[in-house]
């Protein structure tokens, strides 16, 4: 398995086993977990600056969400100008706007400084209401968008067959194939002295006066500085209460005709459609995504499968359905990401979350932001982004509330989890938390009847998990730790496997 889920997503032919000798017993300058877009472009930045790197990974690189994203690199985000103006006033709204041109410069030098073949393409978007309520929407991102300085224009067309009120064209945004693009930066990290780790968990780290000390699944390994670029960091941090995941659905088709819209798109709904297009193999696919859930929160999550290819085929004459998968996305509270030091470390040690569906840009602004603050002692936006920063704003009591009730959910959870005679009860295909002996289970039975039993409780904070039918796997509500059928980890913030239990399968 290349990805953490079951199904394939459209970038996953590309992922290819990335690995190089490293001496583990050296003093490494900094340490970098994670090999999505995050960790693979900070790696690459700081080993520039002459940093000598370590980049570790669970399984391989883009095993996470930067394998499973539809990556588009657009510089207005899910959190829009005009709410960064009401939440953190205009100076600091004008700040969050010049992320997204310089993060898309990054990558564009990138490209260009390593001749890197990533299928980037520059191209404008549409952002499009569907009915009057979005269409007053529009107005107010498109009035923010304008006391920022960011260009969007009212537009009578647009190039998607999707009736709609109002619409504004955003010039200069991009798209790219992510794998592509970060085993490109992979090879230009190891080319200049940099090391890579894969299937290397991190599972703890100390710090000591001078230097970290990381746990791993292969030793000890010594650091001046660590940077944990996990999506969301591992253990237990104050961060896990100041982001919630969700998952969101994506899925490539073919059409049956050539007009495929040159543009990105977005609607206003809530959750709001997206769509790109990308070539594989020469065959023109439109990517569409949406339906997003807070993580373990829908029951059937084929469904969502479903709901989008439905949306999808009202309004575009689809031929075939070559990819389906889905993905995990973490919100912050306030709507800004988190990047910078690791609440309650001694200052040496680095995170970057909260991301939303904006992580081409803030993983790729994380690789500039924390270089400048490890190589030159400051970043000018290291205080937008501060992941110690306390913003309690509208919505905040909301999200705790929220938080507060997943946590009673999993105590339900546990008292409502159904008792069975045998396993007999179980159809094939099927999966279920049960009851035994005031112990919980999450049982799954295979279409050819083999039966996986695992504990139920999730390692990271003891949340109960849940089944997520789509991909497969047993997801956490809580902070969105995932596990395959065997109860291994696929998703942070755990770095523990669920527990296995050995059963006889005729048992009664
Ligand atoms: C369906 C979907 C579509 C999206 N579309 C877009 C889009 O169009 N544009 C956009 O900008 N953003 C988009 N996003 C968001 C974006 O994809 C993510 O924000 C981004 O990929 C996150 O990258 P990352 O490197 O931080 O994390 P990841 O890619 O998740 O990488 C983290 C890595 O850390 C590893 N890891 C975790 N724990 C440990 C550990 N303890 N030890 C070692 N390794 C560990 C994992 O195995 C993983 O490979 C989308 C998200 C979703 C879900």
């Amino acid at each position: 398995m290349y990805r953490d889920g079951v199904r394939k997503s459209i970038w996953q032919e590309e992922i290819k086993r990335i690995s190089s000798e490293a001496d583990d017993k050296q003093l490494f300058d900094v340490v970098i977990v994670g090999g999505g877009i995050t960790g693979v472009s900070t790696a690459l930045k700081l080993q520039e600056n002459g940093k000598n790197c370590i980049l570790l990974e669970a399984a391989n690189i883009g095993f996470g969400t930067t394998g499973g994203t539809t990556a588009h690199i657009n510089d207005f985000f899910d959190t829009t100008f005009d709410e960064a103006i009401n939440d953190f006033g205009l100076e600091q709204a004008k700040l969050f706007a010049e992320v997204g041109k310089e993060a898309q410069d990054h990558i564009k030098n990138n490209i260009k400084k390593y001749g890197l073949e990533c299928d980037f393409e520059e191209k404008a978007a549409v952002l499009f209401a569907l009915d009057e309520r979005q269409a007053e929407k529009l107005k107010d991102i498109v009035a923010g968008a304008s006391k920022v300085g960011h260009e969007m224009r009212y537009t009578e067309e647009i190039s998607f067959p999707i009736p709609f009120k109002e619409a504004v064209i955003i010039p200069n945004q991009a798209q790219f194939h992510p794998i592509k693009y970060i085993k490109g930066l992979c090879d230009a990290f190891l080319q200049l002295g940099g090391h890579i780790l894969e299937d290397c968990i991190c599972e703890s780290h100390e710090e000591q006066d001078e230097i970290i000390v990381l746990k791993t699944s292969k030793g000890e390994i010594r650091t001046k500085n660590l940077v944990y670029a996990t999506h969301i960091p591992p253990g237990v941090n104050i961060l896990h209460f100041m982001t919630a995941p969700y998952r969101s659905y994506a899925m490539a088709f073919s059409l049956n005709y050539d007009e495929y819209s040159q543009h990105l798109g977005y609607d206003l709904t809530e959750p709001y459609h997206y769509y790109r297009t990308q070539k594989i193999d020469g065959k023109t696919l439109l990517i569409a995504g949406g339906e997003d859930h807070k993580t373990g929160h829908e029951e059937n999550t084929g469904e969502c499968f479903s709901r989008l290819e439905n949306y999808v085929r009202q309004y575009f004459d689809v031929e075939t359905v070559y990819y389906s998968w889905s993905s995990q996305y973490y919100e912050p509270v306030d709507g800004f990401p988190y990047i910078g030091k690791l609440p309650g470390s001694k200052g040496k040690v680095f995170t970057a979350t909260g991301f939303r569906g904006n992580g081409m840009i803030f993983g790729t602004i994380t690789a500039q932001i924390l270089t400048d603050i490890i190589v030159h002692g400051k970043s000018k936006y290291e205080e937008i982004f501060s992941p110690s920063r306390i913003k309690p704003v509208a919505g905040f009591t909301e999200f705790v509330k929220e938080t507060a009730e997943v946590a009673c959910d999993f105590v339900k959870d546990k008292i409502t989890a159904e008792k069975i005679a045998s396993w007999e009860e179980i159809k094939e295909g099927e999966a279920k938390v049960i009851k035994h002996e005031g112990e919980s289970f999450a049982v799954y039975k295979e279409k050819e009847g083999k039966i996986h039993v695992l504990k139920s409780t999730c390692p990271h904070v003891h949340c109960e998990v849940r089944w997520n039918g789509a991909e497969l796997s047993w997801d956490c509500p809580c902070h969105g730790s995932r596990f395959n059928v065997n109860g291994k980890m696929l998703t942070g913030p755990t770095v523990k496997d669920l527990q296995r239990i050995d059963i006889e399968e005729n048992s009664e």
